[in-house]
């Protein structure tokens, strides 16, 4: 994996051996003995990850952690302290400034490896989303989602019966505020998709049993549900290499026993904290690619955004060796409409028309705002008699009342629909994208000469295309 690396430590020493150890292991480094310096050089080109001692040449190392955070551009960059002996009061206080984690010299190579790969990845993760994001608001499809807090809930996993009630206990203390559950690992693994899922997993495998006992974190970061949860392992003291495992499986921090509550109880409000950061990004995130996905009028997909289904309904035809249909459907005499009643009355026909193609088709449909007042429906697995019985079905459906308008008029719609049939394709193999984009162009095509047919012999009737049937 490679990623910047920006080392800031005031002994020279330190920094030419951190400097070939990471060097030795890819990554770009960059280093300084000076808090003040570094601030500037993060500033100026936020590095993947910071590496710093906490007694820089001119700055206390706390201040400068909590300057980074502070800072937007450095907010999110990942810091990692190696400290001399630190106290308990600094090791905490280094936590509480932003820091990642603290890790105490003399480092053993395995660990800190791991945990540099382990931020990296962390850190590749929330500026890709942050990157997302941050197009989603140039585009103008980032309304921040409503506020809607729900309680922490934290799971307490792996250890004996007593020792997760114990452990409950003096994190109760400390975190009031979170929920702290101690269920069985069969629970947790066989629990519905559907189920609200812990922020935070706290793994503590039995003695002897470690590395089995962190497997359980490949299964839980693989599962729908628990996927976006964090993991706090806790293992024995000196278990280095479970350590490096557990970091390398995707766990969020370690803990060697015997553990402090109090620091646990602040590890997990910043994993909690991380957590509910990144889950209010990602959902930013998916609110702009639907939002960019849709026709805000009618509430349909847009035409941008169907390609990528039609071929994946095209595939999906084709492996199950059925045709799919492509209707494409126009409103009659549209303008006239406009021009009786206005823009906004033309406005609510297509939303109501949007509506009934809604009521009148399947949630396997494909149905989308091709154009203007055009509409594209793609019916996946189906021969010409049901396409055909769709299509009337839906053109029924437009007709069906007429529309009642702003001002209190009613207008009657109807529409045309060309029908076209996609024969399965049995060619093996991979197809290229652009044969894809060439069969699905020449069914919309085939579809749109129907179309044009259907109006030409009065409109509101659906007519099959003669090459594609
Ligand atoms: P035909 O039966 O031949 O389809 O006649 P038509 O009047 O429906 O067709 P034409 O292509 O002449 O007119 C389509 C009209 O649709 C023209 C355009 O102003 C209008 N239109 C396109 N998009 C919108 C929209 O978002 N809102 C409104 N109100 N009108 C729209
Ligand atoms: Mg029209
Ligand atoms: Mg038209």
């Amino acid at each position: 994996m490679t990623g910047c690396v920006l080392i800031v430590d005031d002994v020279a020493v330190n920094r030419i051996i951190l400097k070939a150890k990471l060097g030795s292991a890819c990554y770009e480094v960059t280093a300084t003995g000076s808090g003040l310096v570094a601030l500037d050089m993060a500033r100026a080109s936020p590095p993947d990850m910071i590496l710093m001692d906490l007694a820089p040449a001119d700055m206390d190392g706390l201040d400068l952690c909590r300057a980074l955070r502070a800072d937007p551009v450095t907010a999110r960059v990942p810091i990692l302290v190696l400290s001399g002996p630190a106290t308990r009061a600094q090791r905490l206080a280094a936590l509480q400034a932003g820091a990642e984690d603290v890790l105490l010299r003399p480092v053993e190579e395995l660990t800190l490896l791991a945990r540099i790969r382990n931020l990296l990845r962390v850190a590749q993760t929330d500026s890709e989303l942050t990157r997302q994001e941050g197009w989603c608001q140039s585009y103008g499809f980032a309304e921040a989602p409503a506020a809607f807090e729900v309680q922490p809930r934290v799971a307490l996993l792996g250890c004996a019966p007593h020792l997760s009630l114990f452990w409950r206990r003096q994190l109760v203390q400390f975190c009031p505020d979170v929920v702290i559950d101690t269920p069985g690992t069969a629970e947790v693994l066989g629990a519905s998709d559907s189920a609200p899922a812990p922020d935070l997993f706290v793994l503590v495998p039995e003695q002897g049993a470690v590395s089995a006992g962190l497997r359980v974190l490949l299964d839980l970061s693989a599962r729908r549900a628990t996927r976006h949860s964090m993991f706090l392992a806790v293992l024995p003291r000196g278990a280095e290499a479970e350590a490096a495992m557990a970091l390398d499986l995707g766990a969020h921090g370690v803990l060697h026993l015997p553990v402090d509550p109090e620091e646990m109880a602040l590890r997990i409000r910043l994993l909690i904290r991380r957590k509910r950061d990144t889950d209010r990004l990602r959902a930013a995130v998916e609110r702009g690619l639907n939002l960019a996905a849709i026709d805000p009028l009618t509430g349909l997909l847009n035409r941008r955004s169907l390609r990528p289904r039609l071929e994946r309904l095209a595939r999906e035809s084709d492996r199950a060796g059925r045709g799919f249909a492509m209707l494409l459907l126009d409103l009659d005499r549209f303008k006239a409409i406009n021009d009786t009643y206005g823009h906004a009355a033309g406005d609510r026909v297509l939303e109501a028309v949007a509506e009934r193609l809604r009521v009148a088709t399947g949630p396997q449909d494909i149905l989308a705002r091709h154009g203007g007042e055009e509409f594209l429906l793609a019916l996946p697995d189906v021969d010409l008699p049901e396409a055909r019985a769709c299509a009337e079905r839906v053109c029924r459906a437009i007709e069906a009342a007429p529309v009642d308008l702003p001002g209190g008029d009613r207008v009657s719609v109807t529409a045309s629909v060309g029908l076209a049939i996609c024969k399965p394709e049995s060619r093996c193999g991979a197809m290229s994208p652009e044969w894809m984009a060439q069969r699905l162009e020449t069914v919309v095509d085939s579809a749109d000469k129907a179309l044009l047919a259907a109006k030409a012999r009065g409109r509101n009737q659906v007519t099959v295309s003669a090459k594609a049937s």
